[in-house]
């Protein structure tokens, strides 16, 4: 039995505590079918019962380059399910109400070996 987890992308800049990246100033969203979302939204994976989710996602907003490129800043996996904006939480509109931040990583490119 596995566990719902939100995965989003957050500002960064050299600081892994900012607000989800959000360069077009709109609220919290789901990825899937929502205009109104951050583009650092990424819904929710799910991780098995031993803590580890392999994950594939694509997305119609990420960039790689350019003004909102997300090169250099942290992907970070809440501990709670991304509710999407939609909960009627006082946090749905601006992180879904996932909770605290149990893990995060910087994104960059890797060159082939
Ligand atoms: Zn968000």
């Amino acid at each position: 039995m596995g566990t719902m987890k939100a995965v989003t992308v957050i500002s960064g800049d050299n600081n892994v505590r900012g607000p989800h990246f959000n360069p077009l100033k709109k609220d919290h969203g789901s990825p899937l079918d929502d205009e109104e979302r951050h583009v650092g939204d990424l819904g929710n994976i799910l991780a098995g019962s031993d803590g580890v989710a392999e994950i594939s996602i694509t997305d119609k907003k990420i960039q790689l380059s350019g003004e909102h490129s997300i090169l250099g800043r942290a992907v970070v996996v809440h501990a709670d399910p991304d509710d999407l904006g939609r909960g009627g939480h006082e946090l749905s509109k601006t992180t879904g109400n996932a909770g605290a931040r149990v893990g995060c990583g910087i994104i960059g490119l890797q060159s082939s070996i």
